[in-house]
Order: structure tokens, then C-alpha cells, then sequence
């Protein structure tokens, strides 16, 4: 950790934040400070300059032009490099996730992205919307993976990042694999928002983040049962 309290950076609010990405914020905050830690929420919107001292950076979903500014702002900014350079922990979801990437597309047009990630998006044959689920990377030891997706990219993975997850329902990057991660850089199609449905995995960034292994667990009763009744909706999807 960067300073005494937890400092975590919402990316653009104005411009990335679509389907309750905004939870993934309130999650990351409250687990921290369920566990006793000091936690600073920064929102930085797209005409402010991104500090490169915090501990995690957010970057939500967006419309292809929202998402087409921010990787134009973020390059321009350069923070987040710096950042990563530093060893932040970074989480980007759906645009957030694909402007990590090298390019992607946004409304028939091919944009360069902040070549954080491996990895590049191309446009698909048809919108994936709808429920998400795959089994993570087993060297991150964490449950299914929940989410809802509504994208109309499709991600090509290089062989620096490694899927996130394999789909069990859904598409993700391409139907067979979804999201990536490398270091302490993690992106993923699912909204939720994310963290809510999965708060393993918000933990794994507070881990990240903190350098603490094991943390204090937490009642996560009621998230068990959103991602039970997710679950439930999917197998019940699936018989019909
Ligand atoms: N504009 C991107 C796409 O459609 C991302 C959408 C999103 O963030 N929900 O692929």
C-alpha cells in the first residue's frame, strides 16, 4: 500500500460506468474497511489528471464513444502507466477490460489502446448479452466466476496474459475463454456488477493490493445468494 490508508481510483466515472460498475468501487471500499482498513475512494473524471500513487485503479464499461475518449484521455494522461509501472493493481471491466488491450473497435472505427495487456478486440458477429460464467485460472484459487455480459467485441488473447476464465455459459472473449489477467492487471466481460457477484475475486485485489495473503473473512451471505439464484436462472435457462 502506497500510503497509511487504501487509496482506489474510480477511472472516468462521467465517461466508463455502465451496467453498476460503480459497485465494484462501494465493494473493494467496504471489504476493506469491514476488515479494519482505511480506505480513500477517489473519482476522477475525464478532464482531471489520474493520480499515479494509488493502490487500485477501476475502469468500468461504456459506449463505444465514451470508451473510444477514455483510452484517448488515458493515453494522453499517462498516469496509469506510471501507475502500473509502480505495481497498482488495475481492474477494468467490458471497455475498461478492452482498452487495456493493444486496439479494439468502437463504432466501425480502430482505436489504440494502452498495450497494458496482451491482448486485442475485434468486432463480432452479433451482441453478447447475457448471463456470464466460466471456471477461473485455478493458480488464482477462486470460485466460478458470475457475471452479465452486453458487448459487442470479441478479444483476441497474446501469449503474455492468461484467460481469466473458461466459459461455461456465455461468450466472454470468443465463447471458449473469458477475460485476462497478468501481474497484478486484471480484466473481465462481467458486469454485475463484478465485485458484488464475486467478492473472491475483489478480495484477490485487496490482496493484491495490500501484500496481505490471507485476510479476515467476511459474511458473504448475501452475495452467496445472488450467485446462487444467478446460478439457479442459468441452469433453468439451459432446461428450457
Ligand atoms: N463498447 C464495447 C463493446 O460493445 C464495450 C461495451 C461495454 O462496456 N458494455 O464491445
Amino acid at each position: 500500500m502506497s500510503t497509511e490508508s487504501l487509496r482506489i481510483v474510480w477511472v472516468y466515472p462521467d465517461l466508463l460506468s455502465t451496467y453498476g460498475d460503480r459497485g465494484n468501487a462501494l465493494i473493494l471500499a467496504r471489504r476493506a474497511q469491514r476488515r479494519g482498513m482505511p480506505v480513500e475512494v477517489l473519482e476522477i473524471r475525464s478532464d482531471q489528471r489520474l493520480p499515479a500513487a494509488a493502490d487500485i485503479y477501476l475502469i468500468g464499461g461504456g459506449e463505444d464513444g465514451p470508451q473510444a475518449l477514455g483510452a484517448q484521455r488515458l493515453l494522453a494522461d499517462g498516469g496509469l502507466h506510471r501507475a502500473v509501472a509502480q505495481g497498482s493493481v488495475v481492474f477494468g471491466v467490458c471497455a475498461g477490460y478492452q482498452l487495456l488491450g493493444t486496439s479494439f473497435f468502437a463504432k466501425g472505427t480502430k482505436y489504440a489502446g494502452l498495450e497494458l495487456l496482451d491482448l486485442a478486440s475485434d468486432r463480432g458477429p452479433t451482441r453478447a448479452v447475457g448471463e456470464l460464467a466460466g471456471e477461473i485460472d485455478q493458480r488464482l484459487g477462486l470460485p466460478a466466476l458470475s457475471g452479465f455480459e452486453n458487448h459487442g467485441g470479441r478479444t483476441r488473447l497474446g501469449p503474455e496474459v492468461a484467460p481469466l476464465a473458461r466459459v461455461t455459459t456465455g461468450i466472454g472473449n470468443d465463447g471458449v475463454t473469458e477475460g485476462a489477467w497478468r501481474g497484478k492487471l486484471l480484466g473481465t466481460y462481467s458486469h454485475g456488477p463484478a465485485l458484488a457477484r464475486n467478492p473472491a475475486l475483489a478480495d484477490l485485489l485487496l490482496r493484491w493490493a495490500t501484500g496481505v495473503h490471507q485476510l479476515p473473512p467476511l459474511d458473504d451471505t448475501w452475495s452467496d445468494r445472488l450467485r446462487n439464484e444467478r446460478r439457479a436462472a442459468v441452469a433453468a435457462a439451459a432446461r428450457a
